[in-house]
């Protein structure tokens, strides 16, 4: 368990910054090459569409290094894909674990719980992740992302 020195969010020791303030992260360590490879053979299956080859990449990854934040979250990216919706907010949830600050977590958690038809818990996180953009360090473009999230809130019944 590491915590940011600036702002006492959780820090995975696999990521280089805090996903809340962006401060450096003293104790970063690269992720092991066995995990690196898997990673890399993940997204390459991703972008192919391969998604349970994608989704079995990504669970080993996470059974070597249960640190790497893009292990669940392209698990979970995966797992949707496949239909597996439950199985996907697990792991996007562990995601979030890792990356409490993360506005693009909380928007797919979102959509995700549309996709299921439940609405509260969409809005709960379609507005968390609102929230979010004015801090995450990760985002290119906020205002952007705001735009978006705002549509999906208007979707919601
Ligand atoms: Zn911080």
């Amino acid at each position: 368990m590491s915590q940011c020195r600036h702002c006492g969010a959780y820090v995975s020791p696999r990521d280089k910054v805090c996903s809340y303030c962006g401060a450096p992260n003293p104790h970063y360590q690269p992720p092991e090459k066995d995990v690196n490879r898997l990673l890399q053979q993940g997204l390459d299956a991703f972008r192919q569409e391969r998604y349970a080859a994608a989704a079995e990449s990504y669970q080993q990854a996470a059974a070597l290094d249960p640190d790497v934040f893009n292990s669940y979250f392209y698990l979970a990216a995966s797992l949707n894909a496949l239909g597996r919706e439950q199985e996907a907010i697990d792991a996007m949830r562990k995601a979030r674990q890792i990356r409490p600050g993360s506005a693009a977590v909380a928007y797919n958690l979102g959509v995700m719980y549309k996709g299921m038809g439940r609405a509260r818990e969409a809005r709960e996180h379609l507005e968390s992740a609102l929230q979010l953009t004015e801090t995450d360090p990760a985002l290119d473009d906020n205002k952007r992302m705001k735009q978006i999230i705002k549509q999906k809130l208007k979707t919601l019944p």
